[in-house]
């Protein structure tokens, strides 16, 4: 549609002569629990002023209908101003009032104004998201970051529910079974950071209390909700206890008042993605509410996710990039923070520079190495564009880069910077030069260079260490070499370990450096005795892939699991990973390393993502005529390593749910079949809802799991959740018919919330069924542009992503990906963009599958 996909060029125009002094947004929610209504009235009143009289703008407006457009008194026919995407006006005035009043449509995707029925008890819930361009399919606007204003909300709901937006409410009144909510303005914010959350949420309420520096005494009002349905799982005071850590941090850290009042946290059904930092009112999925049991590292995720938003209320909500080129400026730092903030407001997870090492830093290499990679600071022409920089460079990338900028310029002077960044730019819109400055005014540093080297530029180096000794086993040199593209000025700690009397691998020595070019020598290193392992980025302080001397390497092999630190132990990890997916190390070395040391790994969240990495390894990296046997040594190794685990404890669900991932020999299924009925038990573990659905899954992929016991489970758990699960159960069933019917259902009708695009093309996509699945490849080619201009853009990613032939990772597909990128030089950049980071995949596949054929 025209209009729809907003320009970089055509947004500086509008801010270049538009300034907003506020809005009225009327929403009437009323016919929401009506599930043959598809739309709701939505009214906006916008007081703006042009500085160039006479001229024309528009209003973003994604709506079935629009009513009315009336601008300073004067009526204007909607069928001309309204294109399906914008509200055209011209003749403006300096001084102008635009009403525009519409009926929006309820959204099943997750893009504006979601709609969820809960099965359980048939409750209707509602939540908006916008970014970052979706508040146009609510209520017309300026949909824009840099054209803030004030918004002040009245939402009419069912009178039984409960309303929540960003400011808190001033006035409630009822009638005729409805009621109305009015808000109070919010300060100057962003469209796509406003918010509504209505319905008959579960609500836990609690509050926040801060004496400030001038004497004066800060009231936060703080609730977090969930659907009634969930309440029984909802352990809010977990929540509310790191919201207030957080607060106590940020508040030390930012020295700056949190500007919204109130701070409401809602979970929430289908949502798309983590959370979002609406001010005053954060959104979060609701699988973060669990209702089964899960590991430590989930709720560790959980409080990172909780602090990375917080973060965003003073990074991103009272200071918002221009444009969307910087988006980085809000998400590297809520990324950096989220970690940062673990540890620094004492939360119990200490663990988080592990987690960010091992787990984080594995997004940002895997975008970086894509031949769609870009700088940390973006060149977003449109709105498309946008939507896909939401990225591992955009986040995990560049909260990295944070990281070694501390590691550069230290803590106080960032921090510093920051204090002065909120308080210069509050309530306004920034770009790089403006953080850059403040930090060179408060680290006494040139950082263009510095900017230049790592914002700027695109990929990441590889530092291997270079060590030569004498006879004695003394080092006469050790160098780090640097690769890549482009070299950069990396501070790095060189970590040397030896074995212990006990035989740990523990550090003997630790040299800080700056690396600069091509090769730097550590001159520090030289008449030390020659170590057992040399790890490069010891306390992970730059961003870079690590390599090992061969000497290292081989000690790796026997000893990676002796590694005491936990953080280096990660490192090491990370560093053989990388060697696989580069087809540097064969893929059945990696999973033998795996299968030798996973069961002695202590921390859960590396656990598993060793598990994640090692199926991988056999599915894609591995030699094809190698991966039956790969498969059934991790089935064997998890089998064996669930019988050993501790009782109830983390490790040994971990554990149980590799053995539901992995199994496929009669033993296996006979024991995942065993755990369902009840006939089997392992000592300690529970067999709850969650776990119960994996062990169908595997049954299910195997054929081994009838319609029959399916519905059973369904009805036995009918629930948002089990009907996600069941989806996928019945996609990944080994049958012709079972991928058709997936694909159909994705494919053939746009009913489909995104979770259950995502169970279907998830079952539909198991790797040990590629034979099925081949099929699909051809008409999967043929069908992508139809889809990517028919659906919304949430949707058609899924669909791309999900249905893309990457198990099949052969040459014939690879042609496939080539043949159509090469006939394709029109389709949509961001359409392509996704096709070729698929393709990328799936080169690398075969890669590493070479490396590993013997
Ligand atoms: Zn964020």
């Amino acid at each position: 549609m025209p209009g729809k996909n907003l320009s970089r060029d055509e947004a500086q125009q509008r801010a270049s002569i538009l300034a907003v002094d506020g809005y009225q947004v009327r929403l009437d929610v009323t016919s929401a629990p009506d599930r043959e209504a598809g739309t709701f009235r939505s009214t906006t009143t916008v007081a703006f002023r042009c500085s160039q009289p006479g001229a024309g703008t528009f209003l973003d407006l994604l709506a079935p209908a629009v009513r009315s457009v009336t601008l300073n008194g004067r009526a204007l026919d909607p069928a001309t101003a309204y294109d399906g995407a914008r509200v055209h006006v011209d003749g403006l005035a300096a001084e102008n009032v635009l009403t525009v009043e519409a009926d929006c449509a309820y959204s099943r995707t997750g893009e504006g104004l979601h709609r969820f029925v809960d099965p359980v008890d048939g409750e209707t819930y509602l939540y908006t998201h916008y970014e970052p361009a979706d508040a146009r399919r609510v209520f017309a606007n300026f949909e824009q970051p840099d054209l803030k204003a004030p918004f002040t909300f009245t939402v009419t709901a069912p009178a039984a529910w409960d309303v929540w937006s960003n400011a808190p409410h001033e006035n409630v009144t009822e009638q005729d079974a409805c009621r109305t909510w009015e808000f109070a303005p919010t300060k100057p914010i962003s469209t796509y950071l406003t918010a509504v959350v209505a319905g008959p949420y579960h609500v836990a309420r609690d509050h926040y209390r801060r004496e400030l520096a001038d004497g004066t005494t800060l009231e936060i009002p703080l609730s977090a909700m969930c659907r009634q349905s969930l309440a029984p799982y909802f352990d809010a005071d977990e929540i509310l206890g790191v919201t207030k850590l957080g607060l106590d941090f940020f508040h030390e850290e930012f020295d700056y008042p949190y500007p919204f009042g109130k701070y409401d946290q809602a979970f929430v059904p289908e949502y798309n993605i983590g959370a979002m930092e609406n001010p005053g009112c954060v959104t979060f999925r609701e699988e973060f509410v669990f209702r089964s049991k899960v590991t430590d590292a989930a709720y560790e995720g959980r409080a990172n996710v909780i602090l990375h938003e917080m973060a965003h209320m003073w990074f991103g909500d009272l200071v918002t990039m221009r444009w969307w080129d910087d988006l980085w400026l809000k998400e590297s730092f809520a990324d950096f923070m989220g970690s940062y903030g673990l540890i620094g407001a004492r939360t119990r997870y200490s663990s988080a520079w592990v987690t960010f090492a091992n787990q984080r830093k594995a997004w940002a290499y895997r975008q970086d190495q894509f031949p769609t990679t870009h700088p940390i600071t973006a060149d977003i022409r449109d709105l498309e564009d946008a939507k896909l920089n939401f990225d591992g460079i955009t986040y995990a990338k560049g909260a990295s880069v944070l990281k070694q900028l501390v590691a550069y310029v230290g803590s106080e002077a960032f921090f510093e910077g920051a204090r002065r960044y909120f308080k210069r730019h509050a309530f306004g819109n920034t770009e790089l030069g403006d953080l850059l400055e403040v930090l060179e005014e408060t680290s006494g540093r040139d950082l263009k260079a510095w900017a230049a080297a790592w914002l700027q530029t695109s990929g990441v180096n590889a530092l291997t260490p270079q060590v030569t000794a004498d006879a004695e086993g003394r080092i006469t040199e050790l160098a780090v070499l640097q690769d890549g593209d482009v070299l950069r000025p990396h501070r790095i700690a060189v970590g040397l370990y030896d074995r212990d009397a006990d035989g740990a691998l523990v550090r003997t020595g630790r040299i800080e450096l700056d690396v600069t070019g091509a090769r730097t020598v550590v001159a520090e290193a030289a008449g030390l005795p020659r170590p057992a392992l040399v790890l490069l980025n010891d306390d992970d302080l730059t961003y870079c892939k690590i390599r090992f001397d061969e000497d290292s390497l081989e000690n790796l092999r026997s000893g990676l699991g002796d590694i005491h630190d936990e953080l280096a132990r990660a490192l090491a990890w990370s560093a053989v990973w990388n060697l696989t997916r580069d087809g540097l190390m064969p893929a059945r070395d990696y999973v033998a390393l795996v299968l030798r040391f996973a069961g002695q790994e202590g921390n859960i969240g590396v656990l598993q993502s060793l598990h994640a990495q090692a199926k991988t390894a056999v599915d894609l990296y591995a030699d094809p005529a190698w991966r039956g046997e790969g498969g059934r040594l991790l089935a064997d190794g998890a089998l064996s390593e669930l019988r050993e685990a501790v009782p109830a404890s983390d490790h040994q669900l971990a554990w149980a749910r590799f053995l539901a991932q992995t199994a496929g020999g009669a033993e296996h299924l006979g024991l995942v079949r065993g755990l369902l009925s009840g006939s089997a038990r392992v000592d300690g573990l529970e067999v709850d809802q969650e776990l119960r659905w994996s062990l169908w899954l595997a049954l299910a992929a195997a054929g081994q799991a009838t319609d029959e016991e399916l519905a059973a489970e369904l009805a036995a758990d009918n629930t948002a959740s089990g009907k996600r699960h069941y989806t996928q159960c019945l996609a990944a069933r080994p049958t012709a018919e079972a991928k058709a019917a997936a694909w159909s259902a994705v494919i053939d009708s746009d009913e489909l919330p995104s979770a259950l695009v995502e169970a279907n093309t998830a079952g539909f996509s198991i790797p040990s069924q590629r034979d099925l699945s081949a099929l699909y490849a051809a008409p999967y080619f043929k069908l992508l542009e139809r889809i990517w201009a028919e659906r919304t853009i949430e949707i058609a990613m899924r669909i791309v992503g999900g249905f893309f032939p990457i198990a099949q990772a052969d040459e014939q597909t690879l042609a496939e990906a080539d043949a159509w990128l090469a006939g394709h030089p029109q389709a949509a950049p961001a359409l392509r963009r996704l096709v070729l980071e698929r393709r990328d995949d799936l080169a690398r596949a075969l890669r590493a599958q070479a490396c590993d054929r013997i």
